[in-house]
């Protein structure tokens, strides 16, 4: 209604001044979907005409699937499986792409010390396992999985832009960070094509650009711990961001009574008891989707203290404790609710 009437209003506006050819044309809204990356990639952005929002979207639908073939954990022809197939060997060359998401996780890794850890592959697979056969994985099976689990062994060379993967075995999971990196690449696309009032949503992972035409931020909601599909608990009003939410609440096993997450403790090897749910908001989606996932894992306080040491992210956690549900929020979460 509100789109109708400023459209209107311009056109009135143009007609009156007599330079309707000069003035721009009235941007429409158009909303785009498609399965990537085990999830759905929604894309909803402003453009002056159909054509070249179809234009834009394709290109960075095509951006993502090429992400994709690059980071997949699923394809063993992956850039990434590949070059765990060299693990225990010499550096190797990697693409743009495989460096930087690497050199991002290294760098959250060591800020979360190691609660954060991309070599947490082989564990994560056998909690995988457990997913489907609903039974625990063994004691033992965890304890020789986690022999591989060290960040530090993976060793990142800037100028040649290679890696080396030290232990014989090991192997790597960038789930925890490729959905934010491919929303933001995905967005980087769109604004090549002239489109900088965009939102790209891979499942819980989001980049947005500008805002909309006719509002501060774009709103996104922030579900409840508890049952995903309800009422968001908050709105958020964002633009030029990342936000992602990282919790229990849609992938876990429930074995004798325990909910296990797929959010794995690298201390321990186990997947995290105890429901939670965390939302950062940062400045783009690598970035949140890169820290949701060791918060999870390292707490209220720690992550909380964690965030507030950046002044450019802030966040909301929420974890079920013995007195209940403890909802917190980081000093600079309350800036960006929907007003
Ligand atoms: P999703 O949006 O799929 O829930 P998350 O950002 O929550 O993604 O990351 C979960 C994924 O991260 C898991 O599926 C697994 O691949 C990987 N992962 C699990 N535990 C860790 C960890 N401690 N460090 C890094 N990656 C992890
Ligand atoms: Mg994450």
């Amino acid at each position: 209604m509100q789109k109708h009437l400023t459209i209107s209003l311009l056109i009135l506006l143009c007609g009156l001044a007599g330079v309707k050819a000069l003035q721009p044309a009235p941007l429409l809204r158009f909303e785009f979907t498609e399965p990537h990356m085990g999830t759905t990639f929604r894309i909803v952005l402003y453009a002056a005409d159909e054509a070249t929002a179809k234009k834009a979207v394709k290109a960075a639908f095509a951006r993502v699937a090429e992400l994709n073939t690059i980071m997949s954990d699923y394809q063993p022809t992956s850039e990434l499986m590949k070059l765990c197939e060299k693990a225990g060997g010499p550096p190797v060359a990697v693409s743009v792409d495989l460096f930087e998401i690497l050199r991002k996780s290294e760098e959250i890794a060591r800020e979360t010390d190691g609660a954060f850890d991309i070599s947490i592959s082989p564990v994560v697979r056998l909690w995988r396992k457990a997913r489907r056969s609903r039974e625990m994985p063994k004691a033992e099976e965890i304890k020789k999985a986690l022999a591989l689990v060290d960040y530090r062994k993976i060793k990142l060379d800037a100028k040649g832009r290679t890696v080396q993967l030290l232990l014989m075995g090991m192997l790597l999971d960038v789930g925890g960070i490729a959905k934010g990196y491919a929303a933001d690449a995905a967005l980087a696309v769109l604004r090549q094509h002239g489109i900088t009032r965009a939102l790209v949503a891979a499942g819980g992972d989001i980049a947005v650009g500008d805002p909309p035409p006719d509002a501060a931020g774009w709103k996104v909601g922030i579900a409840p711990l508890k049952n995903p599909g309800a009422e968001p608990t908050h709105y958020l009003s964002l633009k030029n961001a990342g936000v992602s939410t990282a919790g229990d609440a849609e992938q876990f096993v429930e074995i004798a009574g325990n909910r296990y997450s797929h959010i794995i403790d690298p201390k321990t090897g186990y997947g995290l008891v105890g429901r939670r749910s965390v939302t950062v908001i940062a400045p783009n989606a690598t970035t949140s989707d890169g820290f949701d996932t060791p918060i999870c894992v390292i707490g209220i306080e720690r992550g909380l203290k964690l965030i507030e040491s950046h002044e450019e992210l802030a966040a909301l956690l929420v974890f079920e404790t013995d007195k209940g549900v403890e909802t917190v929020q980081s000093k600079r979460f309350a800036k960006y609710l929907w007003k």
